[in-house]
């Protein structure tokens, strides 16, 4: 049996659906909605296998299918599904999963959108929601007659805490559940979460497999056993991602590798930085000692992204805002995983429920981008400064 190539391999081999003498390197982008048939009955055959051959646009073009199959690639296998965005792979992915009656045990510390799908959406549906705590370590007690899943997000992209994955997946199998994971953070590059358990692996590939903040996308990707279900919930839900930000996420792909190993060095760089600080209380990011479920971190993962956040010594609003509002080099915005560094304050004691989060302590969120990080370094001790003082004259 040929030996699996490594992941950099795989990020650059080119689409086995496009390939050829005298075809591009890039499969091109199809931009469909009606497929034209010779005949009634190839209609009719198309129609029967419209999760394997192009059909008609809304089950995904030619492009989509080349980002798809890549993307399985990487996750060691399986197949893909490309949605319109993160968030509505999370939706298809736990809708595939679940119906009204059923319970879903969601990590407690999720991010905020999904926590409102959860509260605003699911729950009308029928669907009951029990948050756990990631670093709890045991859901059993939490399983009854009803529950079918577990959601988790590892690391959750506010807070940090890595949960013990595999422990977490042996316990939803042995009481018959399907394990759903957001792996946006790491990407299949540093983890894949079906080698670990996981029974449903998503993706925002939004962040950084399309890498350049300029699309939105979904990814999830699942065994074939589970794959016409997924298929099938999307195609109802009906939103599938346009030809030309597949192929944007292809392109993004194909750095992927170079682009996280920066990110990871440069994050690691300000990160262990900002933690030798005085005004720093903690620094959130797993591979530091300090972080939740750093064991787990450096058992399971192979590196890390460049997000992280920080927890300050209390201090005015005005200080934080004196900080943040004036970096250089640090936009303010939503989303992360572009070569660009960026700086939101979170508050994750507004979207807690099973675990408590100490509010009295600022905190900040950073995505560390492809810049030098000693400009970086450079711009957040002006800007720590404009903290201090900011905190002494208040
Ligand atoms: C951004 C994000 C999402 C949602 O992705 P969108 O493409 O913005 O819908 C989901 N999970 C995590 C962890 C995210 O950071």
């Amino acid at each position: 049996m040929p030996e699996r190539p490594d992941i950099d391999t795989i990020l650059t081999s080119p689409s086995e659906r496009t390939a050829g003498e005298g075809l591009p390197i890039n499969p091109p982008v199809v931009r469909a909605s009606t497929v034209a048939f010779p005949s009634l009955r190839a209609h009719r055959d198309a129609v029967r296998d419209r999760f394997d051959v192009f059909y008609y646009g809304r089950m995904g073009t030619p492009t989509t299918f080349a980002l798809e199959d890549l993307v399985a690639r990487l996750e060691g296998g399986g197949r893909t599904v490309a949605i319109a965005s993160g968030l509505g792979a999370i939706t298809t992915a736990i809708l595939s999963v679940v119906a009204t009656g059923d319970q879903i045990l969601v990590t407690d510390n999720v991010y905020a959108p999904v926590r409102a799908c959860c509260e605003r959406f699911l729950k009308l549906l029928g669907i009951d929601v029990v948050y756990f705590d990631p670093m709890a370590g045991d859901i059993l007690p939490l399983v009854g007659d009803r529950t079918r899943a577990v959601f988790l997000e590892a690391p959750g992209s506010l807070t940090f805490e890595v949960p013990d994955v595999p422990a977490l997946c042996r316990q939803a199998r042995e009481a018959g559940l399907t394990t759903l994971m957001d792996n946006t953070w790491a990407t299949p590059y540093f983890f894949r979460p079906r080698e670990h358990g996981v029974d449903v692996s998503i993706i925002a590939g939004t962040k950084y497999i399309v890498g350049h903040s300029d699309a939105m996308l979904g990814l999830v990707t699942v065994d074939d056993s589970r794959f016409q279900r997924l298929n099938e919930v999307a195609n109802f839900l009906g939103n599938p991602p346009g030809p030309d930000d597949c192929a944007l996420a292809l392109r993004g792909l194909r750095t992927l590798g170079v682009r996280l190993r920066r990110h990871e060095e440069s994050a690691l760089k300000v990160a262990t930085w900002l933690a030798s600080r005085p005004e720093v209380r903690k620094v959130l990011y797993p591979p530091l000692p300090e972080s939740p479920g750093h064991e787990h971190w450096r058992r399971d993962f192979d590196g890390a992204s460049g997000l992280f956040s920080v927890v300050l010594e209390p201090a005015p609003e005005a200080a934080v805002e004196a900080f943040a509002d004036n970096l250089r080099h640090f936009r303010i915005g939503a989303s992360w995983g572009g070569y660009e560094s960026l700086v939101t304050r979170p508050r994750p004691e507004k979207s807690r429920s099973a675990t408590s989060w100490d509010a009295s302590a600022p905190m900040l969120r950073f995505h560390i981008g492809l810049e030098n990080p000693d400009d970086l370094i450079a711009d957040l001790e002006d800007g720590l400064l404009r903290y201090n003082q900011t905190r002494d004259t208040a």
